[in-house]
């Protein structure tokens, strides 16, 4: 019963999340790791996808040559925010597919480092278990 109510999290739906405890974590599939994650250049330079030299390049460059690389979805020239790529499952393309684990972990960007703290319902996610 427990579970049931669980599954009936929707990702795209904040209104179904529960309340968050940091067991979830470890036996979800990491749902959120579907959600879009927007990243700034500091975050770029920390998962080494950006070198310090190239960091001081117009953002509007680094935007075309990362999207050129498959590694953003999109780039806000306002707020110079970029958002990671997303695998044709939704899920970013740092998770790893069999394990349901992060491949960049400690040098994750902040806005994984802050859910569920800081999100689209701050305090809830949308925990599903493994099958
Ligand atoms: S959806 Fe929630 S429980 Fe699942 S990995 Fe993300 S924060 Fe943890
Ligand atoms: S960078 Fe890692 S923690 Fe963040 S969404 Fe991608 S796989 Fe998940």
């Amino acid at each position: 019963m427990k579970h049931q109510a669980r599954l009936n999290c929707h990702v795209d739906l904040p209104s179904t999340w529960i309340k968050y405890r940091k067991d979830l974590c470890d036996d979800c599939r990491a749902v959120c790791c579907s959600l879009p994650v927007e990243v700034t250049i500091e975050d770029l330079v920390r998962m080494e996808l950006v070198d310090v030299f190239e960091a001081r390049d117009p953002a509007k460059e680094i935007a075309k040559r990362l999207r050129k690389r498959g590694l953003i979805e999109h780039f806000n020239f306002k707020s110079e925010i970029f958002t990671l790529a997303r695998l044709a499952n939704d899920d970013c393309i740092f998770l790893d597919q069999k394990t349901r684990r992060c491949t960049i972990y400690t040098k994750r960007p902040d806005t994984c480092r802050n859910h569920p703290r800081v999100g689209p319902r701050p305090g809830y996610c949308a925990y599903r278990r493994k099958d």
